[in-house]
């Protein structure tokens, strides 16, 4: 694996980085404390026949608080050996001041997509997201990038500003890897309770509840009344919780093709982001 700590490196990269692997480049964009999901995205991205980047950077533009910044999990060893062991080739590990250079302030300004949900819980968040990840995308110049569904709207606003500025990229999802209890794994979750931990999948599973009562007929604001009502019960302090259009973020009043089931909720100081799919196909699925 080689490592990139300077643009000087990421640019002897190409030269050195190991060709063992004859794809072409994925990146997988981090922000560290890495756990099986983000290797899911690796994995993903190795059976499409890819050498992989990943880059780690805890990006200070998309928080909206300096103590969640400063909360937020670091663990550059522990990283390290995960990836070493799953096969990366490439890791990006930039500092602040190589992606912020004092003197410049360009950003990107995002819509569509961006707008409401986790954008209107933490404000300027998907600006300091797509700048970010175009500044990533332009310095590692891959053939195409892997992004989790566990972040769906960020995964919708990365996928328009790609296509929206003409980035050379493919932009690939990947399906959101749980516990086994169902609990969509996530770096803040080392900061649950073991009460919270115990609690925690009760949020998938009334996503599953509610998106099966909505996908086989039952009105969608009741049953969203209800998982509301019952999540609140269960100790979760709601952000929100809607059926959206898959791509465009936009409330739907019934189901739809593509449409989506998606949440935020606090559970003590964890805010835990869950969505699921609504559609008849789903409905054969076990709750
Ligand atoms: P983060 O380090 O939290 O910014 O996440 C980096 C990438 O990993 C994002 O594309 C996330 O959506 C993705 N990711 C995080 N948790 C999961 C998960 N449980 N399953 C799949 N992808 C995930």
């Amino acid at each position: 694996m080689f490592i990139a700590r300077t643009l000087q490196d990421l640019s002897r990269a190409g030269r050195e980085a190991p060709t063992n692997s004859p794809g072409r480049l994925a990146l997988v964009p981090t922000m560290g404390a890495l756990h099986a999901g983000h290797l899911s995205l690796l994995e993903a991205a190795r059976h499409d026949g890819h050498r992989i980047a990943v880059s780690i950077f805890v990006n200070p533009t998309q928080f909206d608080n300096a103590g969640d910044l400063a909360r937020y999990p670091r663990d550059e060893a522990a990283d390290l050996a995960m990836l070493r062991d799953a096969g990366c080739d490439l890791l990006w590990l930039p500092t602040v001041e190589t992606m912020y250079p004092a003197d410049g302030d360009a950003r990107i300004e995002t819509g569509g997509p961006a707008r409401g949900w986790e954008n209107d819980a933490r404000p300027g968040h998907f600006g300091g997201v797509a700048t970010v990840v175009t500044k990533l995308l332009n310095q590692i110049r891959p053939a195409c990038a892997y992004f989790g569904e566990k972040d769906w709207q960020q995964l919708q606003v990365i996928r328009s500003v790609v296509s929206e500025l003409f980035i050379p990229v493919a932009i690939k999802g990947v399906t959101t890897l749980r516990d086994a209890d169902g609990l969509a794994l996530s770096s803040r979750n080392r900061f649950l309770g073991v009460d919270e931990r115990a609690r925690a999948p009760s949020l998938h599973r009334c996503l599953l509840r509610a998106a099966r009562a909505i996908a086989e007929g039952d009105a969608s604001e009741v049953v969203l009344d209800t998982a509301r009502e019952d999540l609140k019960l269960r100790g979760f302090d709601l952000d929100y919780l809607a059926l959206v259009d898959g791509r465009s973020l936009r409330v739907l009043t019934e189901p739809a093709a593509g449409a989506r089931l998606i949440a935020a909720a606090r559970l003590g100081s964890v805010r835990l982001l869950d969505n699921t799919p609504v559609d008849p196909e789903f409905v054969n699925h076990a709750v």
